[in-house]
């Protein structure tokens, strides 16, 4: 008998309707003989909610404190899908990450999941029950809870898959697929029928929210058959996959970008061995990940120092860089908030030359200056100003020919 993972995300779980409507579509796909696993996040809005009551008691909280509150958003949704299930007359069971033992490693609020004991689970699906498992939550080995990051559920549902070798790992949202871009931005986005695993862990990196980066790494790295469709409206969805089952490679596949982000320079800093070292170790002691790095031609014996950092972390990044610069004797610091990063996504990149010369006379002919840059196999990323992140987000669109037919 087949066994599905099945992940509904907070809009599909928004309201008592709609989780009502999940027990119904579990309840079908039951019925057509598959086991059913499903796995839900907490309703829409409600983990922000919390995170907003944290910060309202403290305004950096403590990391074990706030993933005690922020699992108990997903422990509210199975409780209600399995009663919803239950009154329905389908049997069902809910548990939390630490009931299911999804050990994960201590780091709150970004753990790693190391582990699933999926024996409690497999007995449930084999006494006939549906399993409701809390998305984003797990277990550290002494016991207190953690989360997983921002999206977990996905990778939650997609560790699951693996660990019960499940045929597919189903993640339903509120949209009916991967896009060529997010659809939110670009109406005349694409819904792609396949995408593979390694431009989809791009995209997904680069700023595309739609499935977490680690349940991409997850599938790929233990092979499960990972699909992303609407909650709402029926559909085969996208399915991510190896790239020897993708038939046609579009140059392409489609573009991401990030809000998140944010740039700082060090002006006039020396031009010596050493210096990008002595620049970047205090920031990564401060456990703030850098993105992208640009030095620049060195005169005089000084040269100027630029990188980005996630937004969230821009105000301690911008402490640590003014301390070095004193230390280092550097001119000034300079930090801009303002900034966004786009980029070019496309394992047909790998084959054909120009595409990021292509992509900057697409964004100078629309007047964007671009700031910085990054290349990669199969990506271009670019920083803009994030008052042009709409316009060159679309413009790239039509010009790399993504554009549905009007
Ligand atoms: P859920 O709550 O179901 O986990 P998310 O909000 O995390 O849903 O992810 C779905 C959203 O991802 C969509 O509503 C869409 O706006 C956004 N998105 C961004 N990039 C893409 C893309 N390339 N394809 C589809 N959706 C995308
Ligand atoms: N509820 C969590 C979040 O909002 C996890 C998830 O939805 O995947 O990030
Ligand atoms: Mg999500």
């Amino acid at each position: 008998m087949s066994l599905i993972v099945q992940k509904y995300g907070g809009t599909s779980v928004g309201s008592l309707d709609r989780i009502r409507a999940v027990a119904e579509k579990v309840m079908a796909v039951r019925g057509e003989g598959h086991r059913v696993v499903v796995v839900v996040s907490a309703m829409s809005g409600e983990t922000n909610r919390l995170i907003d009551l944290a910060r309202a008691i403290d305004p950096v909280p403590s990391p074990r404190e706030l993933d005690v509150l922020l699992s108990t958003g997903e422990q509210v949704t199975i409780a209600l899908l399995s009663m919803a299930l239950e009154s329905r007359g389908c049997p069902a069971r809910s548990y939390t990450g630490g009931q299911v033992h999804i050990l994960t490693d201590s780091a709150f609020t970004k753990a790693r999941i190391l582990e699933i004991d999926h024996r409690k689970i497999l007995k449930d699906l084999d006494e006939g029950r549906v399993v409701v498992v809390a998305g984003f939550q797990g277990v550290d080995a002494e016991g207190n809870i953690t989360t997983l990051g921002r999206g977990g559920s996905d990778t939650t549902a997609v560790a699951l898959a693996a660990a019960l070798k499940a045929d597919e790992c189903q993640i339903y949202t509120d949209v009916d697929g991967v896009y060529t871009t997010d659809p939110r931005i670009v109406p005349r986005a694409r819904r792609l029928d396949r995408v593979t695993f390694e431009e989809m862990l791009e995209m997904a990196s680069l700023g595309a929210k739609v499935l977490q980066i680690r349940s991409v790494e997850f599938a790929h790295k233990y092979g499960v058959r990972l699909r992303v469709l609407s909650s709402f409206e029926a559909g085969e969805g996208t399915l991510i996959t190896s790239e020897e089952e993708v038939m046609e490679h579009a140059l392409i596949s489609g573009i991401a970008f990030s809000r998140d982000e944010a740039k700082l320079t060090l002006r006039g800093v020396p031009d010596r061995p050493g210096v990008a070292f002595e620049i970047l170790a205090p920031i990564g002691r401060a456990n703030i990940e850098v993105d992208m790095i640009v030095q620049n031609v060195g005169t005089d014996g000084l040269t100027d120092f630029t990188f980005t950092v996630h937004r969230n972390d821009y105000e301690q990044a911008l402490k640590v860089l003014q301390k070095t610069a004193a230390e280092l004797g550097a001119r000034d610091v300079l930090g801009d908030k303002q900034i966004v990063k786009v980029s070019l996504v496309g394992v047909g990149m790998r084959s054909h030359a120009g595409i990021a010369s292509r992509m900057f006379g697409a964004l100078a002919r629309e007047g964007i200056n671009i700031e910085m840059i990054s290349t990669s196999e199969i990506k271009v990323s670019v920083v803009i100003d994030e008052k042009y992140l709409e316009l060159a987000v679309r413009t790239l669109h039509s010009e790399f020919g993504l554009d549905a037919a009007a």
